[in-house]
């Protein structure tokens, strides 16, 4: 029986992606508190919208410490944790970077060197105090922005299944984007429960390379094909590398991650994205609840194991591969 017999399917466009719900009990009005809490846990954390939590912060960079709320605190403290990690290339003082490029926005461009040069200073994590006591966060210059575009999906989707927990759903999958939260597993499934596909890079949403299996897990993509644009030839894409300024450039088209808390799934793409396969292998192997699917621009798909989730290649152009 396909995974989804039985299930009522709730969609709705929110932070420019579609969100999907899906519920085995009809529930309009528990749809409709999703999607409310979805918006208002985003307003908390935008930087692209005053007011918000994080834009205060920012707005007051290089003058003065900004107390947030204890959940915008919480994340702040996980993303300054996660940045410090060395090797990786998770950070969340990217901002200025990212507004420079506006990559994924209009008018977008390849900033001169120079003014990459300029901004490298200002994206350093460590300039970013927080006081646990006070729960607020001073960013020592100005000019620097906290930007936390690459958590903010993994972090809500945790939240909205704490809130489905609290109303007794213990069935139930959350697709903010590509950010994959699940709730056990569907009623009629067996062995691995919820599949979730593994886009095709490039290719329309609904094309795959394969599909994975899991049950009370997330399941994350970061790829070089959700934002960019092309310019002489050149793809300029949204992940940035914080030691050069310019977008990530290595062998890997996407990375996807299976883990319990979407936000970690969030953090680890980004991190494993920067360290490659080599490497991202080799950390995962001190986590026993993250797991990783590399897909490389010479069509292969590597696994850093299968022990939280299953994998099935349907593409052709496609290969299994280790590293
Ligand atoms: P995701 O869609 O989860 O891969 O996140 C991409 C977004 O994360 C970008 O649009 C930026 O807002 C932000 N970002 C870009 N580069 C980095 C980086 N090196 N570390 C943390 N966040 C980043
Ligand atoms: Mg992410």
């Amino acid at each position: 029986m396909p995974e989804d017999a039985g299930s009522y399917r709730y969609s709705a466009v929110m932070m420019g992606s579609p969100i999907l719900l899906k519920l085995f009990q009809p529930d309009e009005t528990l749809a409709r508190r999703v999607f409310q809490l979805i918006k208002q846990l985003e307003n908390l954390l935008t930087v692209n919208r005053s007011p918000s939590q994080v834009m205060a912060i920012n707005q007051a960079a290089g003058r003065h410490a900004v107390s947030v709320s204890l959940p915008v605190y919480q994340l702040i403290k996980l993303a300054r944790e996660a940045s410090l990690i060395p090797g990786g290339c998770f950070n969340f003082a990217i901002g200025p970077l990212v507004k420079r490029w506006k990559i994924g926005f209009q008018g977008h461009s390849v900033p001169p060197a120079d003014d990459i040069a300029r901004l490298l200073p200002l994206i350093n994590p460590r300039d970013i105090e927080l006081d646990d006591a006070t729960q607020s966060v001073f960013l020592r210059h100005v000019g620097m922005e906290i930007d936390l575009g690459a958590i903010a999906k993994g972090w809500i989707a945790d939240r909205v299944q704490d809130y489905l927990r609290q109303q007794g759903v213990d069935q139930a999958l959350i697709n903010l984007g590509g950010n994959v939260q699940t709730l056990g597993s569907p009623p009629h499934a067996h062995r691995w429960n919820w599949r979730v596909g593994l886009q095709k890079p490039f290719a329309s949403r609904e094309t795959l390379i394969g599909t994975i299996d899991v049950a009370a897990m997330s399941v994350v993509t970061s790829g070089v094909y959700e934002r960019f644009f092309l310019l002489n030839g050149h793809h300029y894409h949204h992940i940035l590398d914080p030691a050069t300024g310019y977008p990530l450039d290595n062998e890997l088209l996407s990375v996807t991650v299976v883990s319990r808390r979407s936000v970690d799934g969030d953090i680890f793409t980004t991190l494993l994205y920067g360290m490659g396969i080599g490497r991202g292998c080799q950390m995962l192997q001190g986590y026993t609840d993250i797991e990783a699917v590399f897909v490389t621009r010479d069509l292969r798909v590597i696994c850093s194991s299968r022990r939280l989730f299953d994998f099935t290649l349907t593409d052709k152009q496609y290969r299994m591969a280790s590293d």
